[in-house]
């Protein structure tokens, strides 16, 4: 899929103020520095459509962005940073799982993990809450420039023997990189055949 438009269209705490439901929309996730406004610049092709994290943790907003006049990208606050007070993750909580269960036109939702580090407890339970919504996600593996291919097919196989022991099967799963654009076009041809049964 090419891009040819992308731009910003609103911020939201409040769930009731969200765009009308009528566009293909697919959330992107992750704990915070996992690279995702990078990601989100990257397959967009713009160098500041998602503010790269200045402050971690500060960013609690459901962030919408319209792509090509035909589905949204959404952008949702990060998780997981440690200085976040136990009230204001839970405040987190609150409104992001509200969406997530809530969203009738979320077609799905990109789970953003480190390719570098190991399968941390709090994505696995994260997607094991989604699984139990029934809300289809997918794995990106972030910052995969970072490894010889090698190195990253390995954790890839570390990360699957984790979700194996309470999934049946491994996600569908996404290599990428925001510097070399390893896994744009097949990350975007996805959404574009996702967006066909919308
Ligand atoms: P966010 O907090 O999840 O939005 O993460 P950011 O996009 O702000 O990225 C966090 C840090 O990781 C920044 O220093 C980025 O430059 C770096 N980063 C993000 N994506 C990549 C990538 O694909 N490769 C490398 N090498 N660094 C990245």
């Amino acid at each position: 899929m090419d891009i040819t438009s992308a731009s910003f269209v609103i911020s939201n705490t409040d769930i009731g103020k969200l765009p009308k439901p009528v566009l293909p929309e697919y959330a992107f996730i992750g704990r915070s520095n996992v690279g995702k406004s990078s990601l989100i610049n990257m397959l967009c092709n713009r160098n500041n459509l998602a503010k790269i994290s200045g402050t971690p943790g500060k960013t609690q907003l459901i962030n919408h962005f319209l792509i090509n006049e035909n589905w949204y990208l959404v952008d949702l606050p990060g998780y997981g940073y440690a200085k976040v007070s136990k009230k204001e993750r839970k405040k987190w909580q609150g409104f992001t799982f509200q969406y997530l269960k809530n969203r009738k036109n979320l077609m799905g939702v990109f789970v953003l993990v480190d390719s570098r580090i190991p399968a941390q407890r709090i994505d696995l339970e994260f997607m094991e809450w989604l699984g139990n919504k029934q809300i289809p996600f997918a794995i990106v593996f972030t910052k995969t420039d970072k490894k010889e291919s090698k190195d990253i097919q390995q954790q890839v196989n570390l990360y699957e023997q984790e979700m194996l022991t309470t999934w049946e099967f491994m996600p569908k799963y996404f290599c990428t990189s925001a510097i070399s654009k390893t896994g744009r076009e097949e990350l975007l041809n996805f959404i574009q055949e996702t967006n066909q049964v919308f």
